[in-house]
Formats: structure tokens, sequence, C-alpha cells
């Protein structure tokens, strides 16, 4: 395919060019929902994901990600917008993103991308505000999801691939795309796959969805391959949360905060990336500024995250203060220093300590025996939370059928 991008192959070099424009280099934005970390062989799984892994070999894997929440709508509005939740208002399922906020889809586009994102859950339809910005939106799977209220039980990731596909090779070829795909199938109810679901305990139908996405990430990839398109393709791969399987307790998410839920996969690979791994604990927020200096793009003002490419050069960067918020009738916020991590009730301010280096499954809260640790992590949330402006998200009617359908979800009485 007849390409003219020029500057994509130095993609890092231009990146820190200053002036010299946008790198014109494609953006490929994958998520998955509900995927669990330590489901994939690159996480050190013990059953491989050969199509994730794949990207994983020849990309940047950043081994400790943060979401900016356990629940679909606040993570992706972050990774839109590159702000915390309380900015851009997406906190519950009556308020949408902020419309005032600018996206990476507006802003990519109004500097020549074409935008496009196919949809597989009620929370990206458009009154959710995570297709503000795209120029083409392709909602039939979401809408396939709404009219039927057991539709959660549907099996999308081969169509999503299929359109993927689909869309990319009919791209116009003279102008870079951004596209935008989220995939669905690891979020409960958990299907069987033949061949690929191997047991009938919740965690290996779960297991079996995650082969099923990256048996079809694997086909998405390979066509990339195929088209020569990936020198000229940043792709960015990361899920919006986790799965409990009673790590603490319950099942599914959007419940606590514990790292089951908000450690996240995140794998960059691109044109000029040479592939790595980075150790140091990054955030969701900090996604939107790295795009932004990977695609050598001037962000929108009120970025709340920093870029990571120095990270991805290998650099050490200075300890970043990370945070994560729930909304709910159980309300919840985690703050992060290095290894240790907050769980802070913010009405009755109980909370628990862990260090994360020790105790990666916070089994052993620290909190009695450290309360300087607390006094300080807290100080550092309520600095980070000061800093986020607040901002109001727009409001979202509900009717009954979609109210049903988020309880089907699990996400009654929220
Ligand atoms: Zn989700």
């Amino acid at each position: 395919m007849l390409r003219l991008f020029i500057t994509s192959t130095c993609l890092l070099l231009m990146c820190c060019g200053g002036d010299s424009g946008p790198t014109n280099v494609n953006l490929l934005i994958i998520t998955v929902d509900t995927l669990r970390v330590d489901h994939l062989g690159t996480y050190g799984a013990e059953r491989a994901t050969p199509g994730i892994d794949l990207l994983a070999d020849r990309g940047v894997v950043f081994e400790q990600a943060w979401s900016a929440s356990s629940w679909t709508l606040p993570s992706l509005a972050t990774l839109m917008t590159g702000r915390h939740a309380r900015s851009h208002g997406a906190v519950d399922d009556r308020r949408g993103v902020n419309q005032e906020i600018p996206t990476l889809a507006q802003t990519l586009r109004s500097r020549g991308y074409a935008t496009s994102g196919i949809g597989s859950h009620i929370f990206l339809g458009k009154r959710f505000g995570l297709q503000n910005g795209f120029e083409e939106y392709d909602s039939e799977l979401i809408k396939h999801y709404n009219q039927r209220r057991e539709s959660h039980a549907q099996i999308s990731s081969e169509r999503l691939s299929d359109k993927a596909i689909d869309w990319i090779d009919q791209a116009d070829e003279d102008r870079p795309w951004f596209l935008w795909v989220h995939y669905f199938d690891p979020h409960h109810t958990y299907q069987p796959h033949d061949g690929l679901t191997h047991g009938e305990e919740p965690i290996d139908l779960y297991s079996g969805e995650v082969a099923f996405v990256d048996l079809h990430l694997k086909r998405l990839f390979q066509h990339l391959q195929e088209a020569g398109l990936e020198e000229d393709t940043l792709v960015l791969f990361v899920a919006d949360h986790g799965e409990e399987f009673q790590d603490h307790g319950g099942w599914m998410h959007r419940r606590t905060l514990y790292e089951e839920v908000l450690q996240v996969p995140l794998i960059l690979r691109g044109p000029g990336l040479n592939p790595a791994r980075v150790t140091q604990p990054v955030s969701m927020v900090d996604l939107a500024p790295t795009l932004y200096e990977l695609l050598n793009i001037a962000p929108p003002a009120g970025l709340q995250g920093r870029s990571l490419v120095p990270a991805m050069r290998g650099e050490t960067m200075t300890p970043a203060t990370l945070i994560a918020e729930l909304e709910g009738p159980k309300p919840v916020d985690a703050v992060r220093q290095g290894p240790w991590k907050l769980v802070i009730d913010p009405i009755d301010f109980s909370h628990e300590l862990y260090n994360l280096d020790e105790d990666p499954g916070e089994q052993n809260d620290l909190s009695k025996d450290h309360p300087q640790h607390c006094a300080t992590l807290l100080k550092a949330l309520r600095a980070e939370l000061k800093q986020a402006e607040v901002g109001e998200g727009s409001k979202v009617e509900l009717s009954e059928s979609d109210r049903a359908n988020l309880e089907a979800l699990g996400y009654g009485g929220q």
C-alpha cells in the first residue's frame, strides 16, 4: 500500500522535535473490557495469549499500570480525555463525559485525522459521551446490545475484528486515521467457546473468553502486518479494568479498587519504539499525553497525566502519585506512591494500607502499623484531587430497559 508518511519511521525522534508537525502516523486503540493482567501470557499467565503476546514481544509493555476506576465509563473517559474521573464527570450511570472537554478524537480530527470508533458496550453508546469527536462511529453492536436484555451474552469479538479490518481496508490512504475498537467478551456473563474453554468454573469460562478475544485480536494484528501498515501505525492496547474472582470476597467489578480490578495490561507498539518493559507504576490518565507526544500533536489544555515517553526510552521518571476513584453507594478512592497503596472511603475515612511489593494480593492491612504512611498518602491524594478541577458530567436519561440492561451486567443500584 502506497503511503507517503515519510516521517513515520522516526516517530520517536520527531516527537522530540518541537514544532515539526504531526507525524501522520495512524493510531489504533484497542480496549478490552474486564481483562485481568494475570490472564495474559506476557504478564506471566501459564496459558499463552498468542495474539497479545506477539504485540507485547514487539512493543513496550507496562508491568504496573492502573486504570482510573474499576468500571468501564470513567476508565475509558479518562483514556479519551487525559483527565481524572472527577474532572471529566462520567462517574455514574446518569452522567456522561462533559461535552466541553476535548477528546483524543476531537483533537486528532482537528489535525486532519479520519476518526472512527467501533463499540460493543452500552457505555459506549452516544449519550455517555465516549463517541464525542468521532467523525464516524459504528454502534451496530451497541444497538443490538440494547435491544435484547440478554444480549450481554452475545459474542462479539469476531465481528469487531471483521469490522475493524473492513474499516482499515477502506480507509483513505491520503489521510492518517485514528480507529478505536472496544472488545467486550470477557465481561460476564462468561460464554463457553469450543476448543478454548476448559472447565465449567467461572474462572475457566472467563479464561476461555480471554482466549477467544485473543484469537480475534491476532487476526487484526496479522492484517495490519499483511496490509503493510505496521510501520505507519501506533497501536495502544489496554483494558478498562480487571475482574474479581473472590480475591477479596466478591465477583465482577465496580465494587472495590483492589489490584485485581485496578491493574490493567498496557502495551504500546509503533514505528520507532523499541521493545521494552517498563516497571515504573503508571496510570490510565497518562495515556493521552503519551499519545499526543508520540504523534507530535500539541495537546489540548487541561491534561492531568504526564507523557510516559521518557519511561519508554528507558529513563527513570520522577515517581508519580497514582490515584483512582469509584463513586456509588460505597465510594472509594485509592492512592499509590511507590509500593505503598492506601484505599480509603471518602465519606467515613475508613482505610487500608498495603505494601504492593511485599503483598501484591493486598491481604495484609498495615494501616495500624504505619499511620505516617497513611497520612502521607492521604495528603498526596487530596493534593491530586485538588489539582483536578471538578467537572460536571453531561446528564444521561435512562429508560426502564436501560436500567434492566445495566442490572443484567451486575450494575444494579448504582
Ligand atoms: Zn468495563
